[in-house]
């Protein structure tokens, strides 16, 4: 699609009668706007049996823990009901003490766990093309497609990213052969709270962010 004729969207919208049950659905709303035979299509498609069991099973823990549970609970309870076993975990090296707490909570909740740290491999940063200056923050690069490929291996049936590097998460998802959730989104601004920023962006973010230089 033109990027200069992207039509308005939700993020365009003041309504949100989709979440909200109340007002009229503007005029461009992506709802009522749904291409004939998409619903069907959809539900034929959360039919199938894994996508069935993962939105029931994260509805009722939605529904059952509803402002109660925190983020490290519902993933547990998350992976209990799916039945699985082995998780696996992506992790940021700089998180690796927050990764070994993780570990031990998921072991004692009777998990088996396996984690690839980003620096696995040891490879410096200019092998691939990456440009030696970037060397200073730290010689080895990330390694987010070995990380997904380690995981592979071991058959873990659900893997937790664990504060990756922006763009570096991407190719983990891209590459994650299995149900992937995230504990932690890197920020070394906002101690990996990046909403903060977002809920700054009339504040005292506002000349940060608009626009970022
Ligand atoms: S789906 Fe429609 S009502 Fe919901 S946020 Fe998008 S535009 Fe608004």
């Amino acid at each position: 699609m033109d990027k200069e004729k992207i039509p308005l969207s939700c993020a365009d919208c003041g309504v949100v009668k989709c979440d909200r049950c109340a007002g009229e659905y503007p005029a461009f709303c992506l709802t009522t706007g749904m291409e004939e035979g998409e619903l069907e299509n959809l539900l034929s498609i959360y039919g199938e049996e894994e996508n069935k069991k993962i939105m029931v099973e994260a509805a009722q823990l939605e529904y059952e823990g509803y402002c109660q549970l925190t983020r490290v609970e519902e993933t547990i309870k998350f992976a209990q009901r799916m039945g699985y076993r082995k998780i696996g975990i992506a992790t940021c090296a700089g998180l690796i003490r927050e990764t070994r707490t993780l570990a031990r909570i998921l072991r004692e909740n009777g998990f088996e766990v396996y984690a690839v740290a980003c620096k696995a491999g040891a490879i410096d940063k200019s092998t691939v093309g990456i440009n030696k200056e970037c060397e200073s923050i730290g010689i080895h690069m990330c390694n987010p497609i070995f990380q997904a490929r380690q995981l592979e291996r071991i058959g873990t049936e659900l893997n937790i990213v664990m504060g990756l590097c922006v763009g570096h998460d991407s190719l983990f998802y891209k590459y994650s052969h299995t149900t992937t959730t995230t504990m932690v989104v890197k920020d070394r601004v906002t101690v990996h709270n990046p909403v903060a920023a977002i809920y700054g962006a009339d504040g005292y973010y506002k000349k940060k962010l608009f626009p970022v230089k």
